[in-house]
């Protein structure tokens, strides 16, 4: 989720960090199921950058049934906290949940790709895979730390720049 909270920092209102959950979550069902089977390879014909392109426009449908319930919970708690200006509008609009649908999907190749020997993330055009051991494991999950953290820093400063901007206690819906 790392990378998901930089992206939310930067784009804001225009990225759904929950729909890019959902899409991490919707990716990993077949090595999920690879485990339980005790399937030898784990990342098969999901984790390519076709099937990502294909499995997108299903996250788009699904996320918001799946999310409305969470991110109703989540701005409760929030505003709880007083926090309102992390508060997210629950319209789930188009825009942020494509860009959240296919940056997740997309995203979780390219990571998966770094980390898994049994992945072919360019099949059917290629069996290779140019990006296994690019980095290190300890580093890539270091990165993805970092990322998550300097995200969550400029979401928070960013969402509390924008109500000083707008009058404080005009949550920036
Ligand atoms: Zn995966």
């Amino acid at each position: 989720m790392g990378p998901g909270l930089l992206i939310k920092a930067v784009a804001g209102r225009n990225f759904s960090l929950l729909t890019f959950g959902v899409a991490q979550i919707v990716m990993d069902i077949e090595p999920l199921v690879g485990i339980i089977r005790d399937s030898e390879v784990l990342h098969g014909y999901t984790h390519t950058y076709l099937a990502a392109l294909v499995i997108a426009p299903i996250v788009v449908l699904i996320a918001p049934i799946l999310g409305r319930p969470i991110l109703r919970r989540w701005n409760r708690e929030l505003s709880y906290y007083h926090l309102d200006c992390l508060v997210s509008p629950e319209s789930w609009a188009h825009l942020p949940v494509i860009m959240g649908a296919f940056s997740g999907t997309l995203f979780h190749i390219v990571l998966d790709s770094i980390m898994h020997a049994d992945i072919r993330p360019l099949v059917p055009w290629s069996n290779s895979n140019v990006l296994l051991d690019l980095v290190s494991i300890d580093a890539l999950n270091q990165g993805c730390l970092v990322a998550g953290v300097v995200g969550a820093i400029a979401w928070l400063f960013f969402g509390w720049y924008q109500r000083e901007r707008n009058g404080a206690g005009h949550p920036t819906r």
